[in-house]
């Protein structure tokens, strides 16, 4: 016999699925929701819901976007020979927040990691060698996060570009190591990217 109502159940599984929620958290979470008034709860599923149907991917950065191309790409003003490759859109945000860079972000949507079976396929690097070759790319700055995977995806990168005529950069060590660059201070981050130094592959 199960312990909740389906229709807790089944919350209480979605919930769980979400990055960080754990199994007390997601029950938690789901006999919040079914005790604040209906319409705070549903003002969540219509957020859900409208983030989902206007938000997509820029087909240029893969950024998240409210378009076919986000704020940062339609902006003629940033510096397009600089490129910073990043794993999500939120290191974007983290990058911003410095006020250090002027140029052009590249979202691999991921890193590298054997472990959960991703690879450089599962990312977008193809998208990212196309650029490279159409947008007079002069810097890759590989500001990847500072752990297992993100420094197994720099060097595979730093690797595959060394070849090419471009200019290949990793933003400096100084970060706090195994952390993501979400969680590194504007100050320490804005170093690290001032402090990148060419990479030989
Ligand atoms: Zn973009």
């Amino acid at each position: 016999m199960a312990v909740y109502a389906q229709p807790v159940q089944e919350l209480i599984d979605e919930l769980g699925r979400l990055p960080g929620v754990g199994p007390k958290s997601a029950q938690r979470i789901a006999f919040h929701l079914l005790q604040v008034e209906k319409v705070d709860a549903l003002r969540l599923a219509r957020a859900i819901t409208e983030a989902k149907d206007r938000v997509t991917f820029c087909e240029q950065c893969f950024n998240i976007a409210e378009g076919p191309v986000c704020e940062l790409c339609a902006d003629d003003r940033r510096d397009a020979t600089l490129l910073c490759v990043v794993e999500e859109p939120r290191d974007i945000v983290a990058v911003e927040k410095t006020q250090e860079f002027n140029g052009r972000y590249h979202v691999l949507q991921g890193a590298i990691s054997p472990i959960e079976g991703i690879g450089p396929e599962q990312l977008r690097v193809r998208e990212l060698l196309a650029r490279i070759d159409d947008e007079n790319v002069a810097e890759v700055i590989l500001c990847t996060n500072p752990n297992l995977e993100g420094e197994a995806t720099a060097m595979y990168l730093s690797r595959l570009l060394k070849d090419l005529q471009v200019k290949v950069t990793r933003i400096a060590s100084g970060l706090p190591v195994g952390g993501d660059l979400e969680y590194a201070d504007e100050l320490t981050l804005g170093r690290a990217l001032e402090g990148r130094r060419e990479v030989g592959g």
